[in-house]
């Protein structure tokens, strides 16, 4: 009997989407795209807080009952408190839920790809579908930019900066920091407006771009709130999957698979069917389809803390529906092999998006870039549904820890301007008195760090032993399964990740 699909994809997020657009171009090809959150099939059905991208509205990653918000938990520092890690469970994955800030990595980034043993992937090889991505509102279309992608993309001009966002630029002019107009050039650096996909408040997710320009076609079959928990082999074939929906649990079989279900479930659902290390699933009765140690190690993120400044009487609330953070700091700290290892995103309002968890107060979320420590995801029970075990590691290198230390202190001195002064009064987290003592610095961080949002690397490309997919994001030693989202970047990018898993399919389809 043939197979109901030639190809099927897990998952619907930023690369799902993408990946299922440019394949339905081959009209012989039948595709199903499953998902585990729901669908929305018109636009009017879409949620309020997913078809507006707005910072103040009660936003899906920052409650953990909205359906849309898978909610994971993990464990933050070794040891450390439990942090929330929001992910979106809904038609456009987390391209639906998150804050649309468009970041490019930086050139080395890909470069550093490359020397992982992925060649196809230099900055120069990627660059082309940065371009093919976009279309810039603010720079149209030239050596560094592209006016006829998908992906609207605008950066809120110095004229409609919050007042804070005047003063934190430039108390960091002042500091010595350089004016970046266009943080997406390669080699920029400095301080200078984010670019945004969003659009007169609209979220420009790969649902309502990507997907929704295909998914009238005969040939894209869409199945939401079904949960992929295996892939079923035939010795080292993958040739099928067990889904589970409210209603029953059944097998599929299919040609082909492409798991794009992010760089939690993708591992996890690896490690379900028996892909990955025997030691770390065959105490829950799994059985080994290939010992492929790397699944689940590399956890990637950017480590995130914050420094808290109590507002004066006169600091009124920014009113309107735009990004707190439209300013953005990136800057290299001291004595780093790396540039721009550091990000800071200035709010302007008494919170920012996602964390719940930070206190009241104006908020500069100041972010590792370029961490090197990295952590796992891994099994905790025998139920394939059940949420797997997140470690994150932050701090786990010395050179991790003194680089925040570092630049709280800096944070601390541009709070200390008199631009700055203007709206803000003391520093009330971390307190002053914790900021200028190394120990109680350490222990403070230790306790105050959550996610960047940028999980990555955890099937990462690559021909070490660690590597689970080729650059082509083949899973090495097995046939008909390939794996493209952010667990297959090698390592993190020095940039918010969402803009480069979606080059990432933009990529992969041509080298198919
Ligand atoms: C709160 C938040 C804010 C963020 N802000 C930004 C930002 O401002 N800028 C930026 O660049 N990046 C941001 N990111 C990161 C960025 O959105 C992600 O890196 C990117 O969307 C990841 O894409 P992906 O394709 O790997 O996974 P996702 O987009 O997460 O897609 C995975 C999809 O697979 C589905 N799925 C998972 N498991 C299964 C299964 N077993 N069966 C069926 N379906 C399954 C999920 O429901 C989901 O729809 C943010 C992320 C979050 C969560």
């Amino acid at each position: 009997m043939n197979n109901l699909y030639d190809t099927v994809i897990i998952g619907s997020g930023s690369a799902g989407s993408i990946i299922a657009n440019r394949l339905s171009k081959d009209e012989s090809r039948n595709i199903l795209v499953i998902e585990a959150g729901n669908d929305y099939p018109t636009i009017d059905s879409l949620p309020e807080n997913v078809f507006y991208g707005h910072g103040n509205l009660n936003t899906t990653a920052s409650n953990d009952a909205d359906p849309s918000n898978w909610s994971y938990r993990a464990e933050s520092t070794k040891g450390g408190p439990t942090i929330r890690i929001p992910r979106g469970k809904i038609i456009g994955g987390s391209s639906s839920i998150n804050a649309q800030i468009f970041l490019r990595g930086i050139r080395d980034d890909y470069d550093r790809w490359a020397e992982f043993g992925n060649d196809k992937w230099t900055f120069e090889e990627v660059l082309p579908y940065f371009l093919k991505l976009e279309n810039d509102l603010d720079y149209g279309e030239n050596e560094y930019h592209g006016s006829q992608g998908y992906m609207k993309v605008k950066r809120f001009p110095k004229k409609k900066w919050d007042p804070v966002h005047d003063a934190f630029y430039q108390s960091c002019i002042d500091y010595g920091f350089e004016d970046c107009p266009d943080n997406n050039k390669p080699d920029s650096t400095g301080v200078g407006p984010l670019a945004f996909n969003q659009i007169n408040g609209v979220r420009q997710s790969t649902s309502l771009t990507y997907l929704e320009d295909v998914r009238h076609k005969p040939n894209i079959n869409i199945k939401s709130n079904s949960y992929v928990k295996k892939v079923l082999f035939d010795k080292y074939t993958a040739i099928g999957l067990e889904i589970i929906t409210d209603k029953e649990e059944y097998k599929l079989f299919c040609d082909d698979i492409i798991l794009c279900a992010g760089a939690i479930e993708s591992p996890k659902l690896l490690l379900n069917s028996g892909v990955g290390d025997p030691n770390k699933f065959s105490n829950y009765g799994i059985k080994t389809v290939l010992n492929l140690p790397g699944v689940g190690m590399n956890l990637r993120d950017h480590p995130m803390t914050y420094v808290a400044w109590e507002t004066r009487d006169s600091f009124v609330e920014p009113s309107s529906n735009e990004p707190r953070a439209k300013v953005a700091l990136r800057y290299t700290s001291k004595n780093s092999q790396w540039k721009n290892d550091m990000i800071v995103y200035m709010g302007s309002g008494t919170r920012l998006m996602g964390n719940p968890e930070i206190p009241e107060g104006i908020k500069a979320n100041l972010t590792l870039n370029l961490a090197e420590s990295a952590g796992e995801v891994s099994l905790n029970n025998h139920d394939p549904s059940a949420y797997p075990n997140l470690f994150y590691n932050y701090l786990g290198t010395e050179n991790d820890t003194a680089r925040l230390m570092e630049g709280i202190r800096i944070l601390n001195e541009i709070g200390n301007h008199k631009e700055f002064q203007k709206h803000v009064s003391n520093i009330n987290a971390p307190d002053i008195s914790v900021i200028k003592d190394d120990n109680l610095l350490k222990k403070w961080l230790y306790n105050k760090m959550v996610t960047g949002h940028h999980s990555s690397g955890t099937c990462k490309m690559g021909n070490d032993p660690m590597a689970v997919v080729d650059q082509n994001g083949a899973v090495i030693g097995l046939e008909n399964i390939k794996v493209v989202d952010a667990s297959i970047m090698p390592d993190c990018i020095r940039a918010n990740t969402n803009a480069t898993v979606m080059v990432m399919a933009e990529r992969i389809i041509d080298l198919w």
